[in-house]
């Protein structure tokens, strides 16, 4: 496994003692889902909202990536015979719901937001323009990146490594829904499956673990961008932006 220095030791002081300035935070659809079977489970996002300001109001500038899984993938709805691309359409329109919701529950916390869409539609997000995301950071709002790239055939997680290269985040925080972080396994189907808690990027390409995507770790690769993956369990996100190891940790030296 990757053993030089992690990038949270090569970094300085970003913001009073931090570890990072800025972030992307990506939360899958199943994020959101807690243990419903589908759709939003609204405890788990109060809480998620209260914790997300929490850090925010600590001088962190955070940026969302939201997924839609918990209500509609694309490769799923092509398998059960919908064409893909409007499949793959239909998930980033899922995305909007998704980060309408979130916006909501941020603001009911306090918070001010600003959701940017990939996809126009322009009654109820922003246009994403790479600028305005960045001075909307500067200015204290959390920023919520709708509707993926905008484009069929990729997924959230690339939305994720794309967004936060472009705005300039320290780390992609990749919150998981009841596991851990990586595995050499599926943990919940394989009992032996061993907990990593460092990888690099190419290890986890090689090695096909369920991360993220490979055209998403591939870009994160290719522009040494460090990802942490993390349960989504109370308190979590807070000890990442505070400098505490949780969860795996990806990088390349
Ligand atoms: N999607 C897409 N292009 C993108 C991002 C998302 O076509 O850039 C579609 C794709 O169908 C995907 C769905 O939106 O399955 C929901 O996103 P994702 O599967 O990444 O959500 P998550 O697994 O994070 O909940």
């Amino acid at each position: 496994m990757a053993s030089a220095t992690s990038p949270l030791s090569e970094r300085g002081d970003a913001a009073g003692g931090r570890p990072f300035r800025r972030v992307l935070l990506k939360l899958s659809g199943e994020a959101l889902m807690g243990d419903l079977p589908y759709g939003i489970d609204r405890q788990r996002i109060e809480s998620l909202a209260q914790e997300i300001v929490s850090v925010q109001r600590q001088g962190l500038e955070i940026a969302l990536v939201i997924g839609a899984g918990n209500i509609v993938r694309g490769m799923e709805a092509a398998a059960a015979g919908m064409d893909r691309a409007t499949a793959d359409y239909a998930g980033m329109l899922a995305t909007v719901l998704n980060s309408l919701t979130v916006q909501d529950a941020l603001e009911r916390h306090g918070a001010q937001t600003r959701v940017l869409s990939a996809i126009s539609v322009a009654e109820v997000a922003e246009p994403y323009i790479r600028r305005r995301a960045i001075r909307h950071l500067e200015k204290g709002r959390i920023v919520i990146f709708a509707a993926g790239t905008g484009n069929p055939f990729f997924t959230t997680d690339t939305a994720a490594a794309l967004r936060a290269l472009e705005i300039s985040a320290e780390a992609i925080l990749m919150a998981k829904n009841g596991v851990r972080g990586v595995y050499d396994g599926d943990p919940n189907e394989d009992p032996n499956a061993e907990f990593l808690p460092e990888l690099t990027h190419l290890q986890a390409i090689e090695r096909g673990l369920k991360v993220m995507d490979t055209t998403a770790l591939s870009l994160c690769m290719d522009n040494h961008l460090p990802i942490h993956v993390f349960e989504l369990a109370e308190g979590n996100i807070e000890r990442i932006a505070s400098g505490e190891r949780v969860g795996t940790l990806i990088f390349t030296p």
